[in-house]
């Protein structure tokens, strides 16, 4: 599309202004957050993103997996700084070890990452970093990243009102459904969304009474599942690596267990 330099400086301007409004404090960890998707979007965009992975990949709602992670994400759900966002946990019933987070609080495990772990403490780790990514508004912030490189074809679609609201929900809730199920593998998490959904998860997993040590385990119990070898998801990927993500969660482990043993 060629535009006018006149309108291209408009549309310059709409991107730095939107920038600009788009720049939220984390209530929970006091960061910086680029995010040009509204709150108030976010249940919409989750929930129509999980009806899309529910049609093209193999989604337990019920049964004895299901109602694991559901007994624990409830919990930890339940002690979580946003305990009224419309929860929902299920099983995808695939052979991969991997897990994911949409906008407003919808996730999934992967079969294989259920059965990797019979101990509850260790699932609630996967767990507990799942809802931190949900609560931090991770997905949102990775997707106004991703559009951040469209700025100018969205801030043209908004300079002609193009799109309604619910029209752009529902184009971007196809979109997510679609990196969902391929485990985000174009749109991994940032090394910093990493390290704060671990942190986060581990204060909450432990408020929720699972001792928060089997974080660490978790990430141990991952790099041998790796050595194995096989494809890794974005769950696994080496941004940052186990032995980073162990340290860290060592070093803060006292503030961890100063929350179980409460
Ligand atoms: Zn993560």
């Amino acid at each position: 599309m060629m535009l006018k330099p006149i309108m291209k400086s408009a549309l310059v301007g709409l991107a730095a202004l939107t920038v600009a409004a788009c720049m939220t404090t984390n209530q929970v960890t006091g960061r910086s957050q680029f995010i040009i998707i509204p709150p108030s979007q976010d249940a919409a965009l989750g929930l129509e993103a999980m009806k899309e992975v529910k049609k093209s990949a193999s989604v337990q709602t019920s049964g004895l997996l299901a109602a694991r992670v559901q007994r624990i994400g409830n919990r930890i759900a339940a002690i979580s700084d946003k305990p009224d966002l419309d929860w929902e946990f299920v099983v995808i019933d695939e052979p991969v070890l991997n897990a994911w987070a949409l906008p407003g609080g919808k996730i999934a495990i992967y079969r294989k990452m259920v059965d990797s772990f019979t101990s509850d403490e260790e699932l609630a780790a996967v767990i507990g970093h799942e809802i931190a990514h949900a609560v931090l508004r991770h997905g949102a912030e990775q997707m106004s990243r991703a559009q951040m490189q469209n700025l100018l074809i969205v801030g043209a679609g908004v300079a002609v009102g193009a799109s309604t609201e619910d029209q752009e929900t529902a184009q971007m809730a196809v979109g997510l459904a679609s990196l969902a199920t391929a485990g985000f593998v174009q749109l991994p998490h940032s090394r910093k969304m990493e390290l704060e959904a671990d942190h986060i998860g581990a204060i909450y997993m432990a408020k929720a009474g699972y001792d928060p040590r089997a974080s660490v385990r978790l990430w141990q119990r991952m790099k041998t599942l790796k050595e194995g070898g096989g494809q890794q998801p974005t769950f696994l990927s080496t941004h940052p690596s186990d032995d980073k993500r162990i340290a860290r969660l060592e070093e803060r482990m006292p503030e961890y267990l100063s929350h179980y043993q409460k």
